[in-house]
């Protein structure tokens, strides 16, 4: 399945800036590390400012004619980048998969997922009506335009290299704005794929650029920058309200994609084997790096036994490993810091009377940053499990009684991302979904991610929303025009 694509540890990648590869002359460069086997695979320049500057200029000169052009013509250019990046989707896997981990066909999957924004958003953005409102006075007229908001910036992260930047991307390019990307500094060869691909697809000069380098003096200097009009950030919540605060200085529209803390009920009338494979695909998708990875798991006291049972049966199938791997289920987490935090969170939770009922191999192949999926019983809600985000393969089980204390404590936390609930019952299942501050539910669903669907949180989990015709919304400014008639 794999491309034969060779990673030199010295190669320099360059970054992409008004249509030039450009980043020889940084002083510095970083290093990007395969997390499977902690070894360098490519430098990328260490950029800041300067380069921060120059891709601003870039996008705001392009934004004249790429605003201007028609609906069409910029669908058709979005669709021959989809071509493309669809021809080529196994050599961009890969690229993530040596830099991000997760195992290559998921990689691939997720240049699936990435493209399916282009080609949803290439149609959308044919869509962009306005209106026209009755007056009150005879002779005026009222209507309403909607004009691409101007310069986007977006700064992504690393847990899905190619969707988090397509899923910005997509819809500020339909609507008529330029963008410039930071991806994160642990995952920007993907980003680079996309941005070569996106330079041979015929996307002009300056409409997307990406900037490698220093995260917080590339950030500030599109934060002060007053002609970058809207930032769009999937990341921590720490950082996106740094950001928010940053970008009220120069009052731009932001949406915000942060950290979730999603609970996942499994009601007594649930059908138990669709709920532990929703389970299992909601909450080790990634090695349990996702901000809507299931992060605590709410059984209903009387089904605990059978749902755990399933539950480890479904979980003994996954193999760990190098993702390069054939057969591979569950890559490495990120880095060590990762690894020592979801050990921390498991020392916690036996330190206040949790039980592993289930632990995988541990995976002692390579020098990387493995963890082995592991589940977790007795879990109570003073454990940091319940409080923070894992971010890694640990599935803690928590048990309750009714419907009403299982809604409580499901809400019972700032972050409002996503929650999932499993149950045949159909007036309980409408019940739970309406009472939970979540902005997106898996009613029997697992997996809820999906191009057309407005993806987002409540609470400290976010603002705005990415994907659907609301994602779209997102980079259009509306302009009212009164018109008074002879
Ligand atoms: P994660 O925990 O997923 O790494 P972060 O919020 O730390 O989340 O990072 C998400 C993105 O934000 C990355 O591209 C990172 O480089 C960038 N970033 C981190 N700190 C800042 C900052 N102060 N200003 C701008 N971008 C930042």
């Amino acid at each position: 399945m794999s491309s034969n694509i060779a990673f030199h540890k010295k190669q320099l990648y360059k970054m992409y800036i008004n249509g030039q590869w450009i980043g020889d002359e940084c002083e510095t460069f970083i290093n990007v590390m395969n997390p499977a086997t902690n070894e360098v695979i490519g430098m990328i320049p260490n950029g800041g400012t300067p380069e921060a500057k120059a891709a601003v200029d870039a996008a705001h000169l392009a934004f004249k004619t790429w605003s201007k052009k028609t609906a069409d013509e910029r669908s058709q250019l979005l669709m021959k980048w989809f071509h493309l990046i669809d021809e080529h989707k196994v050599e961009i896997g890969t690229v993530m998969t040596m830099e991000q981990g997760k195992p290559v066909n998921e990689a691939i999957g997720e240049v699936n997922y990435a493209n399916s924004f282009l080609s949803w958003y290439a149609e959308e953005g044919k869509r962009i009506y306005g209106e026209t409102i009755p007056a009150t006075h005879p002779n005026k007229r009222i209507l309403i335009r909607k004009e691409p908001v101007g310069v986007v910036a977006a700064i992504t992260p690393w847990n899905f290299p190619a969707a988090m930047i397509t899923r910005k991307v997509a819809p500020a390019l339909a609507a008529g704005c330029t963008v410039v990307v930071k991806p994160a500094q642990q995952t920007p060869l993907t980003a680079l794929k996309l941005a070569e691909l996106a330079e041979k697809a015929g996307i002009p000069a300056g409409v997307f650029n990406v900037v490698t380098g220093k995260s917080k003096e590339i950030g500030d200097a599109w934060l002060k920058d007053s002609r970058v009009r809207k930032l769009t950030f999937t990341g921590s919540t720490e950082v996106g309200k740094v950001l928010m605060r940053g970008a009220a200085e120069t009052v731009k529209k932001i949406s915000l994609e942060l950290g979730g803390n999603a609970p996942f009920i499994v009601m007594d009338d649930a059908d138990l084997e669709k709920a532990a494979k929703g389970l299992l695909a909601s909450k080790f998708r990634n090695a349990g790096q996702t901000c809507i990875c299931t992060n605590r798991i709410y059984v209903q006291e009387r089904i605990l036994e059978p749902f755990v049972e399933l539950f480890k049966e479904e979980l003994s199938k996954l193999k760990i490993g190098n993702g390069m791997e054939e057969g591979i289920d569950i890559g490495p987490l990120i880095d060590q810091p990762a690894v020592n935090k979801v050990n921390e969170i498991l020392d916690d939770a036996i330190h206040k009377g949790g039980k592993i009922v289930f632990q995988g191999d541990k995976y002692e192949g390579e020098e990387g940053f493995f963890f082995p999926p592991t589940i977790l019983t007795n879990v109570n809600d003073q454990m940091m499990c319940v409080e923070e985000e894992i971010f890694g393969p640990l599935a803690a089980i928590a048990t309750f009684k009714t419907e009403e204390e299982v809604i409580e404590r499901a809400n019972n936390t700032v972050y409002g991302l996503a929650a999932y609930v499993f149950t045949e019952n159909l007036s309980r299942a409408f019940r739970i979904s309406e009472e939970l501050e979540y902005g997106i539910i898996g009613l029997n669903d697992g997996l809820p991610s999906t191009a057309q669907a407005p993806f987002g949180g409540y609470k400290e989990s976010g603002l705005g929303r990415e994907g659907g015709h609301h994602g779209l919304e997102e980079f259009l400014e509306v302009k009212y025009i009164s018109i008074g008639l002879n």
